[in-house]
């Protein structure tokens, strides 16, 4: 069985399934209101399912508290941008690693963090997550100074810092000029080479038909169709559920 999800009366998914394998960049299109960012809420953890199951390897995460799933290597950005506005680039990132040095809530480990700079291989790994977004000199730059586009992929990079096997990019390019969707479009395609699988919601056809693997698609709750960018552009449910639009 998919997952499915229900609001009151609204089934906002029903019985979608498919899976992903290690290494791909998959798609995850439709149009509004199409349960997309439901999906990634179900498969993150973030909303609980009505039914379905969710599986990381041979790991079951569904019924687990609300960080399993990053403990376990999953995790996710949002549709809208979550940042500490008042913190630094690194320290944002810092925060992120959290489940990665087990040291109890986010904030607590920043406090330590800053009050321990020893703590070296904390700030390693951040910019290393800076570098991989490409935002390795803005390490010191207040999170609220960097532009739209620059916080966007400040929130990947926070993300990144737990050291996911796979990471859930929810409409990434949201607010982004052509130049700035291209440099994301690099970023999302390299991270299968550092071992991480990516699961995108994009509404910029381009971007996702450039990165992606295999595109699954959304239509009123249920999956429609699933295949290769170029089965997708052809495929006539989806241009008249989306693409003909
Ligand atoms: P998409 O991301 O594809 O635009 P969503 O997953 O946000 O779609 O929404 C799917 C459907 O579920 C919509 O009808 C939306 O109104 C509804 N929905 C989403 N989140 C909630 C919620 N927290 N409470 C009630 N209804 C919701
Ligand atoms: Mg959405």
């Amino acid at each position: 069985m998919g997952l499915s999800k229900r609001f009151g009366g609204v089934q906002a998914l029903r019985d979608v399934s498919f899976a992903m394998d290690r290494g791909q960049v998959v798609g995850l299109i439709g149009p509004n209101g199409s349960g997309k960012s439901t999906c990634v809420n179900l498969l993150s953890g973030t909303l609980p399912v009505s039914a379905g199951e969710v599986w990381l390897d041979d790991e079951l995460l569904t019924g687990k508290p609300i960080d399993a799933a990053v403990v376990k290597g999953l995790s996710r950005t949002f549709q809208s941008t979550q940042i500490f506005p008042e913190d630094t680039a690194l320290e944002n990132v810092m925060l992120g690693c959290h489940t990665l040095f087990k040291q109890g809530p986010a904030k607590s480990v920043l406090r330590t963090a800053s009050a321990k700079r020893e703590n070296l291989e904390l700030v390693t790994h951040a910019e290393r997550s800076l570098a991989l977004v490409g935002l390795a000199e803005r390490r010191d730059q207040i999170a609220s100074t960097l532009s739209a586009a620059e916080q966007r992929l400040l929130m990947i990079a926070v993300a990144l810092a737990s050291k996911p096997k796979v990471i859930l990019l929810d409409e990434p390019a949201a607010g982004m000029v052509a130049s700035e969707r291209r440099a994301l479009a690099g970023i999302i395609r390299s991270l299968p080479s550092h071992g991480i699988s990516v699961l995108v919601i994009e509404h910029h056809m381009g971007l996702i038909m450039e990165v992606c693997d295999r595109i699954v698609v959304l239509n009123f709750g249920q999956k429609i169709a699933e295949g290769t960018p170029a089965e997708i552009r052809n495929n006539q449910a989806v241009i008249d559920a989306y693409l003909g639009h």
